[in-house]
């Protein structure tokens, strides 16, 4: 890699070329303020920037990693699978083996589709059940996160709170500019961890099971088997994006763990290696009403395609049982540890612990929904957040983003995080008095 450069000068080339310099918006660093890193390579938990400074890396590609950077065994399918030609716009059978994967790990997936992203994984989705039921109202939960189609982008957590409408202003759009008042016309937005009370006009309710877009809220106990029994009595369906759990949370996603069964489920990020994909699947008879047998349209040139789906293979091929509990066993040991290390400094924390997944929220009472979540302080998250960098830990440059321990956290640098932490909290809690 030419590393002649530096991020300063790499960022100041990259804004007037690329709007705020960046291909996805948090990346900007514009929550945390400063110039972000520009990385060079990446090896298991670490990320070398192209200054080449080594980062303990806790973001992984927002969980698209989940075995490390550059696991030899993804690589090496990946390499394989490009040498003989990366698309072919034809079925092959890594497509088959993959869906072939997620329905043996989540039975509820009879029928799976593949596509390119979380976000096309949730918007065909949400065309299917509305083809489905002949119904065109969607509920979901604020701050929760689906990907960035026009309907789904009213209240969506982290990714949109920086350009949130001023919710003072009766005429402001909901979640980004260029949505039409139309497309969220028919999306209702209610709390999170309250099972709204439906009618017969909703299509479907999609809820991320546990929510990782406004740091880490798992689920109150009852609220998913609530919402699987309100849909039930009307008629909605039920739609998990298991975008961040699938695969994750367990071998079976967070459907496996709390033993609730959603009409549809989509997927992401670790069923694509690190690679491009994304899939949505559910009972045959849904998902058959998809084109080419039924009336539902959806389509993609490269869904499917052969890295994306090598990839993959190869990522769930490391996802055993003891992987699992693996990943459970660093995020509770870097969660008690985090909560140890910043609440000795005096900073309010909370640290939930969910399965193989942690946030950071910095106040003093759990956040159960997009309200709470939002009492986080986040300009101590975003001092923090530097404080750790200068100390070669990077975290997410956002307050409501989670982190993403790995398989390739062992322990040594699980101890390196949290010798950081306990240090730059201090730091931090030294600056603010
Ligand atoms: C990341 C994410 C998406 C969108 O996935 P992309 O691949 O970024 O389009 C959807 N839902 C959830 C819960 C996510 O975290």
């Amino acid at each position: 890699m030419p590393t002649h450069t530096t991020n300063a000068d790499l960022f100041a080339r990259a804004q007037r070329v690329i709007p705020g310099g960046v291909s996805s918006p948090v990346r900007a660093f514009g929550s945390v303020g400063g110039t972000p890193y520009f990385v060079a390579r990446a090896e298991g938990p670490h990320v070398w920037d192209v200054e080449g400074r080594r980062l303990v890396d806790v973001v992984q590609s927002y969980g698209a990693i989940i075995a490390g950077h550059a696991h030899p065994a993804i690589v090496e399918a990946v390499a394989a699978a490009a040498a003989d030609g990366t698309s072919y716009g034809a079925p092959t059978e890594r497509e088959v083996l993959l869906a072939e994967e997620i329905r043996t790990r989540v039975p509820a997936c009879e029928r799976v589709r593949l596509v390119s992203s979380g976000t096309e994984a949730t918007m065909s989705a949400i065309r299917l059940v509305r083809g489905a039921t002949g119904r065109d109202r969607l509920v979901k939960f604020a701050g929760n996160y689906h990907g960035h189609s026009d309907g789904l982008l009213a209240d969506a957590g982290s990714a949109v709170a920086l350009i949130e409408a001023d919710p003072s202003d009766p005429t402001a759009v909901p979640g980004s500019a260029g949505v039409p008042r139309g497309a969220v016309a028919d999306t209702v937005v209610v709390p999170y961890n309250r099972v709204p009370e439906l009618d017969d006009t909703v299509a479907c309710v999609i809820v991320e099971p546990v929510a990782a877009n406004m740091g880490l809220v798992p689920p109150a106990p009852g609220f998913l088997a609530g919402l699987r029994a309100e849909c039930d009595r009307v008629g909605a369906l039920l739609v998990f994006d298991e975008v961040i759990t699938g695969f994750r949370l367990g071998r079976g996603g967070a459907q496996g763990r709390y033993g609730v069964t959603p009409d549809l489920s989509c997927f992401g990020k670790v069923i694509g290696g690190g690679l491009n994909v994304g899939a949505f699947g559910g009972r045959a008879d849904l998902m058959d009403q998809m084109a080419p047998l039924g009336p539902v349209y959806q389509a993609g040139t490269l869904s499917g395609n052969p890295l994306a789906t090598a990839a993959g293979l190869a990522a769930l091929d490391l996802l055993d049982d003891a992987a699992y509990t693996r990943l459970e066993a660093t995020a509770r040991r870097l969660g008690e540890g985090l909560a140890g290390a910043l609440g000795a400094a005096g900073l309010d924390v909370v640290v939930p612990v969910e399965g193989p997944l942690l946030g950071i929220h910095l106040a003093a009472d759990p956040a159960v929904d997009y309200d709470t979540a939002r009492t986080t302080d986040t300009a101590t998250y975003a001092r923090l957040f530097h404080a750790l960098l200068d100390r070669g830990i990077a975290l997410a440059p956002g307050p409501y983003e989670i982190l993403f321990p790995g398989l390739a956290h062992d322990d040594a640098t699980v101890d390196e995080v949290l010798a950081a932490a306990g240090d730059a909290a201090r730091a931090v809690a030294e600056a603010g008095t």
